[in-house]
């Protein structure tokens, strides 16, 4: 089996709290892009973890996690995470942790960089990107410039600082541009020599092993992060993540292009949530949107940036499911529309008064206006239940409904944060 977990909406549905509940019947779990932008809450009997880097499948003894090729790995925050992790008890060892030796380096000064761009975009423009300030999308720039460093060069640093020179030069001309001071050679150095060497005994070809793993018939799962609309080719451009985070990405980004996925589970939210800037047609504002960002506890877990929120969206989330090529659904947070007499449901948006039910370009996003429809809340706690019988009739309709307008399956409906508090559908 190589299952993998994607995000429907514009990330942050739960898929790390899926991936820790789901990855009980599997021997891998690998993250196959995105960096330390991520933040995945997974609450169970350990204890609550927000993990950024690391695969939601480190909290589960047998589970061998991997960092793939398409990810870009901050070495400070990376030791920092497994610093604290070890700290709550949580064995690291290469036996459960290995990382491609084809994923990318993010460097002190990516970050700066994105600090930079997103201060002079303020300036400039009024509207920077709602970055999250990690350095993501300038090391993936410096990725596809072919400027970028691999976790495999730590292993020969010799060779490394052979190249650093030229390419800090490089980098401090566009620093230096920016009206900053230029960096320096061996504060480079000091980074790769701090932690770098100690994230040296994880490095190996990611590839080799999965592939292996895969012929000797053990279940693989992938972890995205963020979701469909804010892939970097098919999200609300230019407000998403700089890399790939659909489903079809996710052998790529592990490592093993040979392969293909044999399923995919889509993470979707009961409602909307949005982080950072960029269009989002259902958004709720004044008393509606703080009575739902309250009640979902909507703050970014990476950044503790309070989300934008609004009602289900069936035109964002259908094509969401389409570009996740998602067999089923994990619908995420119903217990959070528990308070509600009356759920609002963004059916589809209205453009010069034309009906618009499929997801257009960014740039004709912003001018749609949201149609909302009333459905009947449930009115009652459902955080305790566990079966489908459980949940009230409501709740059971309002399921149907999203099935029926987005013509999908839900399989699992998530009713608290904890492992436990999710719901088997069929
Ligand atoms: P991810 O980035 O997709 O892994 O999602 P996040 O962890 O950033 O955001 C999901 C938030 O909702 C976290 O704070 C979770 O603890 C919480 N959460 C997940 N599932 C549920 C649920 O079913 N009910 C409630 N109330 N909270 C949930
Ligand atoms: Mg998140």
């Amino acid at each position: 089996m190589l299952t993998s977990i994607c995000g429907i909406n514009w990330g942050d549905e739960g898929k790390g709290r899926m991936v820790d509940l789901l990855s009980e019947k599997f021997d891998v779990v690998c993250r196959y892009q995105g960096g330390n932008n991520a933040g995945h809450t997974v609450i169970n009997d350990k204890g609550r973890f927000i993990l950024n880097l690391l695969p939601s499948g480190i909290l589960r003894e047998n589970v061998v996690n991997v960092m793939g090729c398409g990810m870009v790995i901050d070495l400070k925050h990376l030791c920092g995470e497994i610093e604290k992790l070890r700290e709550a008890g949580i064995k690291i060892t290469p036996e459960n942790l290995i990382i491609s030796d084809k994923a990318i380096i993010t460097m002190p000064y990516n970050v700066l960089q994105d600090v930079m761009e997103e201060d002079r975009l303020t300036k400039a423009t009024g509207k920077p990107y709602g970055s999250t300030r990690r350095g993501i999308a300038p090391v993936y720039a410096d990725k596809y410039m072919k400027k970028a460093f691999r976790m495999g060069e730590l292993l020969n640093t010799k060779l490394l600082y052979k190249r650093l020179p030229d390419i800090v030069a490089w980098k401090n001309m566009t620093i230096k541009a920016y009206g900053f001071n230029p960096v320096k050679v061996d504060d480079m150095v000091e980074y790769f020599e701090t932690y770098g060497k100690p994230l040296k005994e994880f490095v190996v070809d990611t590839g080799v092993y999965l592939n292996e793993a895969h012929k000797a018939g053990k279940n693989i799962m992938f972890e995205a992060q963020l979701g469909a609309l804010r892939d970097i080719d098919f999200g609300i451009v230019p407000y998403t993540s700089s890399s790939s985070t659909i489903a079809a990405y996710a052998p790529i980004g592990a490592g093993i292009p040979n392969l293909k996925i044999t399923n995919s589970i889509g993470i979707m939210k009961a409602y909307s949530s949005c982080v950072g800037a960029g269009p989002f047609t259902c958004e709720y504002f004044g008393k509606d949107a703080e009575r739902l960002r309250e009640l979902g506890g909507e703050y970014g877990a990476a950044t503790g940036r309070p989300r934008r929120v609004g009602p289900f969206d069936v035109v964002a989330s259908r094509y969401g499911i389409r570009c996740q090529g998602a067999d089923e659904i994990a619908l995420t947070k119903l217990d959070v529309l528990d308070d509600y007499d009356e759920i609002d449901i963004c059916t589809h948006y209205l453009l010069d008064g034309k009906q618009i039910d499929e997801f257009p370009f960014t740039d004709v996003l912003d001018e749609c206006k949201p149609v909302f429809e009333k459905v009947k809340g449930w009115h009652c706690d459902i955080t305790k239940c566990r079966k489908k019988e459980d949940l009230p009739k409501e709740a059971l309709d309002y399921i149907a409904l999203i099935e029926k307008l987005c013509e999908c399956k839900i399989k699992y409906v998530s009713v608290g944060a904890e492992r436990e508090a999710c719901i088997k559908m069929f």
